[in-house]
């Protein structure tokens, strides 16, 4: 599986930073977001280094699948039932930050400081 040493992510998977994880399995890890825009704000990353939806290949398309499946059901355990957004930044103008494949998923009451 394709590691980055410099990558945050990557060292968040590799259990090097620590982080609130919400969800694991072999392919993908859910953790919470260092500084919440919503009262629930989850990232649903792939343990492998991809560095943007742009390197996402046909061999990626299920996994991308179980990423957005995953959303709703841990919105529900998390306790959020009344509606959540997910989102997915891609390079500079897509203001995407962390160059390792994420997607957000947030929900909670409103206001949200942020989206
Ligand atoms: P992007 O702008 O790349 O879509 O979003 C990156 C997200 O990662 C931001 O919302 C930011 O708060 C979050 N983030 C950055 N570094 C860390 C970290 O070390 N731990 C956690 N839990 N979240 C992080
Ligand atoms: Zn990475």
């Amino acid at each position: 599986m394709s590691h980055d040493p410099n990558c945050i992510f990557c060292k968040i998977v590799a259990g090097q930073v620590p982080s609130k994880k919400v969800y694991e399995d072999p392919e993908l890890l859910v953790f919470h977001d260092i500084h919440p825009w919503a009262p629930v704000h989850v990232l649903v990353v792939p343990k492998q280094h991809l560095a943007t939806h742009y390197d996402v290949q046909p061999e990626h398309e299920a996994m991308l699948g179980r990423m957005l499946a995953l959303a709703p059901r841990l919105m529900k355990e998390l306790g959020v039932v009344n509606g959540f957004r997910t989102l997915i930044n891609t390079g500079p103008d897509g203001r995407q930050e962390v160059p390792h494949l994420h997607m957000h998923v947030m929900g909670g009451p409103r206001p949200w400081s942020k989206g």
